[in-house]
C-alpha cells in the first residue's frame, strides 16, 4: 500500500482538494497528519502545495478482517448476541444468538435491540408466545424462541428482511418445516413479511408477549393494535423510542387502557414497559 503523508488536516481544503486532483484514491488524518493513499507513486511537482511530504510503503491492510474485529459480543441479560465468527466466546452460563451483521437491523449493537432483549430475557418465557413487530434480523423473535418460547412470530413491512431473519435461525440451529421453524427441544419459531392491521383474533390466538421495535410515532398509531393482538394482563416491550417522544407514548398507552407503565433510558433510547 502506497501513502503520501505529509503535515495537514482534513480541515484544509486546499491539501485535500490538491490530492485527490492528484489522484488519490482515500484520505485520512492521524496525529496532524494527512495520509493519502495512492495506487502508484505520481510526480507531485506539478502541486507545489503538496510540497515536503513523503511516499511510505506500509503493509496491506484487510478492512473486512479489521471491521469484523471491530464487532464484540453484546450481552443483554440472559442472551449474548455474536456473530458465527464470535460464536465460541459465549459463557456457557448465557444463551447464545448468532446474528450475522447483514442486510437488516438488528445485530445487538444499538441501545434499543439490547434493552429489548433485557426486557424479554427478564421475564419467563416457558412455552409462551411472542410477537416480535419489526423483526428485522429476527433478533428478538430469535432471542424469545432461545429463552423458552412455545411460539414466536416475528413480522416485518420489509421483504427484504424475512430471508435474512430464516438465515440467521438456520444460523442458530433451526431448520425449516412446512410448520415453520424448528429446534430440538425448542418451540416453533417463524418470520412473515407484514404487520398488524386492525384484525381482530380471539382470545386463544392472542400472544402472552408482545415486543416492538420501531418508532414512538408508530407505537401511537399501532397501540390499539397491539392490544387487540394481546392477550389480557400480557407484557408488552417497546423501543426504538427516542427520549423526547416518550410523552406520545405514554398517551397512546393510557388512550388504549395499558397498566402499569414503566420507562427505561440508555443514551437518548427508551424502552416502554406495559401491561395489556
Ligand atoms: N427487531 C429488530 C431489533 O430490535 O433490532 C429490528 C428493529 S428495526 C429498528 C425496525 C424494523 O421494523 C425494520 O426492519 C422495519 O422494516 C420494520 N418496520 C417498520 N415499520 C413497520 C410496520 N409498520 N410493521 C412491521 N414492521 C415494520
Amino acid at each position: 500500500m502506497l501513502v503520501y503523508r505529509l503535515p495537514g488536516t482534513l480541515d484544509n481544503e486546499e491539501l485535500t482538494a490538491a490530492l485527490w486532483e492528484a489522484g488519490a484514491g482515500g484520505l485520512e488524518e492521524r496525529q496532524g497528519f494527512l495520509r493519502a493513499y495512492f495506487e502508484e507513486r505520481l510526480p507531485l511537482a506539478e502541486y507545489p502545495e503538496l510540497a515536503g511530504g513523503e511516499w511510505l510503503i506500509e503493509p496491506d491492510r484487510d478492512w473486512q478482517a479489521d471491521w469484523k474485529l471491530g464487532l464484540k459480543p453484546v450481552q443483554a441479560g440472559r442472551v449474548t448476541v455474536v456473530p458465527s465468527w464470535l460464536a465460541g466466546e459465549v459463557p456457557a452460563t448465557q444463551t447464545r444468538l448468532i446474528i450475522e451483521p447483514g442486510m437488516a437491523f438488528g445485530t445487538g449493537h444499538h441501545a434499543t435491540t439490547r434493552m429489548a432483549i433485557e426486557a424479554l430475557s427478564a421475564l419467563d418465557l416457558q412455552g409462551e408466545s411472542v410477537l416480535d413487530v419489526g423483526t428485522g434480523s429476527g433478533v428478538l423473535a430469535m432471542a424469545a424462541s432461545l429463552l423458552g418460547a412455545g411460539r414466536a412470530l416475528g413480522l416485518d413491512i420489509d421483504p427484504l428482511t424475512i430471508p435474512v431473519a430464516f438465515e440467521n435461525a438456520e444460523l442458530n440451529g433451526f431448520t425449516r418445516t412446512p410448520a415453520g421453524l424448528t429446534r430440538t427441544g425448542g418451540g416453533l419459531l417463524d418470520f412473515a413479511e407484514g404487520t398488524l392491521d386492525g384484525e381482530s383474533y380471539e382470545e386463544s390466538e392472542r400472544y402472552g408477549v408482545l415486543v416492538a421495535n420501531l418508532y414512538a410515532e408508530l407505537h401511537d398509531l399501532l397501540a390499539a393494535d397491539y392490544r387487540e393482538a394481546m392477550q389480557s394482563g400480557a407484557p408488552l416491550i417497546l423501543t426504538g423510542i427516542l427520549e423526547n417522544k416518550l410523552p406520545l407514548v405514554r398517551q397512546a398507552l393510557e388512550r388504549e387502557g395499558f397498566t402499569d407503565v414503566q420507562e427505561r433510558l440508555d443514551g437518548e433510547w427508551a424502552l416502554v414497559t406495559a401491561l395489556n
